[in-house]
């Protein structure tokens, strides 16, 4: 199939970029490039083995994505494209909405007018809000804590009227939970700019020295070891994902909701040690107050995903930390 991946040349959307062409079908990708580099390109290009159709543009302009859909024969999109940062989205929550759900809508505006009407679209276990009860399973209540997460809302509601209008909609809803490593290839993978804010990558900077020590916000967490637990999902696992998505959307009109996670949930220390242990490297912490807005524990129920799509997350904590790694050792050698 001919795939259009708005902000493909992204953390996520570069992974899915791999597995879709692993799997025979063409990918072209469309990213204004405000959180990725054009080098992902080239890097993209030695995976595997041939380049793919770059357009550097914006999704909130439709008539460029009424060209590209047309130029290129698009059947279906993945989209990726989006802000998620959600200090700034409290900070700029006009940013949000314009970018995430006015994007969005453009994009849906130029899919209909070139009759393309299957999606996959990037949302995030940030729309459950607190979890009235653990594991989260795809009937938990929504709910935003911040203008991100009411971003991704919108669009899904905007989605299933969409789709409720119109039964020739297929569109599936990947709610991912924590992604992290990188492929294998160390040669694309999560590089932030600026001090991040999510746990592993803070980790593999202090790893590499950029920053003296891990802050673990808080170890007075009702949990095994007091600190927080998250579900981390392998980004190749989650590229995987998609492309199990994609395969079931074609036969199933509507809207499908999925959690991407691999259910089992992991702590602060947990994932410090396991790091320490996979690279043999020491990570001084500091354990300081809870971060405003954490919940102590969320993860994944993942039937649903296992049944209906016949994908499960297989790889381990242990190859996320790794090849997070692997790709930073790799990258700082290059920036260098
Ligand atoms: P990312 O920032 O690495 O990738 C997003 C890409 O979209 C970037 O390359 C960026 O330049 C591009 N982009 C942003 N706005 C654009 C616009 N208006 N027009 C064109 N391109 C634009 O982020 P990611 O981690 O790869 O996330 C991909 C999607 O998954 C996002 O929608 C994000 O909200 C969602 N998500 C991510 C996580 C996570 O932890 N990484 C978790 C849940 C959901
Ligand atoms: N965390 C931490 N120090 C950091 C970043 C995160 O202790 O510098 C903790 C955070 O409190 C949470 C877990 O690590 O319990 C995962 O945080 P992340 O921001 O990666 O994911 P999210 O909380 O958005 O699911």
């Amino acid at each position: 199939m001919n795939i259009l991946l708005t902000g493909g040349a992204g953390y996520i959307g570069s992974h899915a970029a791999v597995v879709l062409c692993a799997a025979g079908h063409n990918v072209v990708i469309l990213d204004n490039f405000c959180n990725s580099q054009h080098s992902v390109l080239d890097r993209l290009t030695k995976i595997v083995g041939k380049p793919m159709p770059c357009i550097e543009g914006d999704i909130r302009d439709t008539l460029l994505l009424e060209k590209v859909l047309k130029d290129y024969k698009i059947e279906t999109v993945m989209h990726f494209a989006g802000l998620k940062a959600v200090g700034e989205s409290v900070q700029n929550p006009l940013d949000y909405f314009d970018n995430n759900v006015g994007g969005t809508i453009s994009l849906l505006h130029a899919m209909r007018s070139n009759n393309v009407k299957s999606m996959v679209f990037s949302s995030s276990a940030t729309v459950y809000g607190m979890p009235n009860y653990l594991p989260l399973d795809e009937a938990h209540p929504t709910q935003a804590k911040n203008p991100y997460g009411r971003s991704k809302l919108h669009i899904e509601e905007i989605l299933t009227d969409l789709a409720a209008s119109d039964p020739a909609w297929h569109i599936s809803f990947l709610r991912y939970f924590n992604p992290v490593g990188a492929h294998e290839s160390g040669l694309i993978g999560e590089d932030p700019n600026g001090i991040p804010n999510n746990l592993v990558p803070y980790i593999a900077q202090v790893a590499l020295g950029r920053l003296p020590h891990l802050n673990v916000y808080g170890d007075d967490y009702p949990t095994a070891d007091g600190s927080g637990v998250r579900d981390y999902i392998h980004v190749m696992d989650l590229a995987e994902g998609h492309l199990a998505a994609l395969n079931y959307i074609q036969q199933q009109p509507g809207v499908c909701v999925f959690n991407l996670g691999s259910g089992k949930g992991s702590s602060v220390f947990e994932v410090v040690k396991v790091f320490e242990n996979e690279n043999a490297s020491s990570i001084p912490l500091k354990v300081t107050m809870r971060r405003i807005g954490d919940v102590s524990e969320c993860y994944a129920k993942v039937d649903k995903a296992n049944i209906h799509l016949n994908w499960k997350a297989t790889r381990t904590l242990q190859d996320m930390c790794r090849s997070t790694w692997n790709f930073q050792k790799n990258h700082k050698c290059a920036n260098q």
